[in-house]
């Protein structure tokens, strides 16, 4: 197999099989994974085509956002992303039968992300070569799967909490659009400021400190919370306090 072709595809693989592997109470069909997984590929490939059919029609919507790192990494990455994201999740997801857990969001929104990260990897890994796939392996590919917990979590919270379902709702688009957001906020500011030493020096450790944060945040949301019905696991308990379910189980 091609190395490069390699390390962009398996850090997507390795994280699609840690996902799936913790839904143990009742695994998701291939089929609709797959499904979802494409329907993230094609995120990708709708945004480049959008890129140049503004290209060719000469408008640019987001151009205003170009010189300030935020701006371009919400509007020229965050929002639009986060966002086809979160319509295809809720139009494949939100009325499917196979929906009728708490982990579930987080897998299919996972699933989502991965297929959007997979076809971004393979484009910037054969433009910028192995070191660059090394980085991105290592960043920007957990990084999409962190934003797809926290989406997930919030869009499962939304299907099963009918009493705050819009707030919710508004909250698994949101959460993941401001992380994202702030994650290339930091890069873009570290690629701008990246000579001034002093500077770039605070910058990587907020980088770091912001990784390790969205990590914490991920593995609360995977580990923290029942896989049935998402309430919190006190630690130290064998039983979910909701649904009763053994937590070695889930
Ligand atoms: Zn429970």
């Amino acid at each position: 197999m091609d190395p490069l072709l390699m390390i962009s595809v398996l850090p997507v693989i390795i994280l699609l099989g840690y996902i799936y592997l913790n839904d143990k109470n009742e695994r998701e069909p291939f089929g609709l994974l797959l499904k979802v997984f494409f329907c993230g590929c094609l995120v990708a490939v709708l945004i480049l085509l959008w890129s140049f059919i503004e290209g060719i029609i000469g408008i640019h919507l987001t151009e205003f956002a170009e010189d300030s790192a935020v701006l371009k990494s919400f509007f020229q990455a965050a929002i639009p992303e986060e966002g086809l994201k979160f319509l295809f999740l809720y139009w494949l997801i939100w009325n499917n039968k196979e929906f009728n857990e708490h982990f579930d969001g987080i897998v299919y929104a996972v699933f989502v992300s991965m297929g959007f990260a997979c076809v971004e990897n393979i484009l910037y890994v054969f433009s910028g070569g192995f070191e660059t796939g090394i980085v991105r392996a290592v960043l920007a590919v957990p990084g999409h799967f962190l934003f797809a917990v926290i989406m997930g979590y919030f869009f499962s919270r939304a299907r099963f909490t009918p009493m705050h379902r819009g707030r919710l709702l508004w909250m698994a688009f949101l959460c993941p659009v401001l992380a994202h957001g702030l994650y290339d906020t930091l890069c873009f500011t570290m690629e701008m400021y990246g000579e001034m030493s002093g500077l770039s020096y605070v910058l990587s450790v907020l980088f770091i400190a912001f990784n390790v944060k969205l990590w914490q945040i991920g593995l609360k949301a995977i580990r923290n919370h029942c896989h049935i019905c998402g309430a919190k696991i006190p630690k130290g308990e064998i039983n979910c306090p909701c649904c009763k379910q053994l937590v070695e189980e889930i």
